[in-house]
């Protein structure tokens, strides 16, 4: 992007009068964006599961990115995301040769959709490879691995963001705005949960069910979602927590992970935080209740559309394509070269992590755990 084209990109983004007026073109020379003379931030998807194709649907529609490159470890699928997508051959990658990609000046970012356990390795080699990085959630195993991940991609001027998709959603926003400005007092108590039933039929071979690769059950592919609304409608961080698994039903199925798991996250302010994730029943629901009113969603924290209410009326926010905004949130900043917002960043995830941890130790030994 050249000097006149990015003082009027900066413009139509509603960034450039803060940034021209303090020095021209105030951008850092580590600024690892290469590509572009229309302006988008090129993605490349690491791994090409599910919740990969969410991802490139949401890439469609997006105003500041585009899909760029692949990374696969399956040759016939590489190709046929690569001719659906129009990723030219050059920009797709395997496992073995991924770290070539450091001298791909067509990528600015690998958004790392690996099973749980692999997202460490790649968000440290997509950030030696001197690109930005979203890492799904969880974000790692363990806070442990959070906290080097995030040290590699500071060490290689990188960003690292987490996929926490709720964040620029309209309802959850309001949530949040409600919980923080005490619209209906202080809030006291929260219940957020997560479930689906995946053991019928349900495939035991799936990696979510390996310990090695998932880290755990529930907690660590839906409970994510109930910690965060929670820290976010309170604005504050769990001191401790108290846990439990629930009745493994199905001992064959669910051999190395819960099946499912309660937990309670006691807060600074002295609200309390119960939740349920689950591998065993549906449950999808948001509830604060605070000293002058209630406010709810059910659905709440799955794809939605979400449906809420609060003690004075309903909840009714547009329905958007949560990857495509989230995906856009996070180009406006990345081409600007500016820092990321903590809640989207690296240590928004190491925080999660501390507290899965905790919530683990806790269901395992039965006691009350401080979170550092
Ligand atoms: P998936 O099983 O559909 O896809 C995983 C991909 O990894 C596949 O393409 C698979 O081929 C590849 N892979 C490479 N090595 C593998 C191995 N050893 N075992 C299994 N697969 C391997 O999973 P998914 O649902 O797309 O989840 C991927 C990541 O995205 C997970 O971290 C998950 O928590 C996260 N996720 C996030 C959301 C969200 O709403 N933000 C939703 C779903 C999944």
């Amino acid at each position: 992007m050249n000097h006149v084209s990015r003082r009027k990109f900066l413009q139509n983004i509603g960034l450039g009068s803060s940034l021209l007026s303090v020095s021209g073109l105030t951008l850092p020379s580590n600024n690892f964006i290469n590509s572009n003379n229309d302006q988008k931030l090129n993605v490349a998807l690491c791994g090409l599961g599910r919740y990969a194709n969410a991802v490139a649907y949401g890439l469609e529609s997006s105003n500041y990115c585009r899909l760029s490159g692949l990374v696969s470890g399956t040759p016939t699928k590489a190709a046929e995301w690569a001719k659906n997508y129009r990723v030219p051959s050059q920009n797709v990658y395997n496992y073995q040769n991924f770290d070539k990609i450091i001298s791909n000046k067509d990528i600015d970012l690998v958004y790392v959709l690996l099973p749980n356990a692999m997202h460490k390795e790649y968000v440290i080699r997509a950030a030696k490879a001197k690109k930005h990085v979203i890492v799904e959630k969880p974000m790692a195993l363990n806070a442990k691995d959070c906290e080097e991940m995030i040290k590699v991609c500071e060490d290689e001027g990188v960003q690292l963001a987490v996929g926490y998709r709720l964040h620029y959603e309209p309802t959850h926003l309001e949530i949040k705005r409600l919980g923080q400005e005490k619209v209906f007092g202080q809030v006291r108590y929260i219940e957020a949960s997560l479930g689906y039933k995946t053991d019928a039929p349900g495939d035991p071979n799936e990696w979510r069910m390996k310990k090695a690769l998932s880290g755990g059950g529930p907690l660590m592919n839906l409970g994510v979602y109930c910690i965060q609304s929670a820290r976010y409608v309170l604005g504050e961080e769990p001191i401790s927590v108290t846990a439990q698994f629930g009745p493994n039903t199905n001992k064959a199925y669910f051999a190395e992970v819960e099946a499912s798991i309660s937990w309670q996250l006691y807060f600074p302010g002295g609200a309390v935080c119960s939740s349920v994730s689950s591998y065993n029943f549906a449950i999808d629901r948001f509830y604060a209740g605070a000293d002058k009113g209630f406010f709810e969603l059910s659905p709440a924290l799955s794809y939605g559309p979400f449906k809420g209410r609060t003690s004075t009326g309903e909840l009714n926010f547009p329905v958007i394509n949560q990857q495509t905004q989230q995906m856009d949130e996070i180009a406006r900043i990345l081409l600007t070269n500016q820092p990321l917002p903590t809640h989207i960043a690296g240590q928004e995830g190491l925080k999660d992590m501390r507290i899965v941890d905790a919530i683990y130790k806790a269901a395992k030994t039965g006691k009350k755990i401080l979170i550092r």
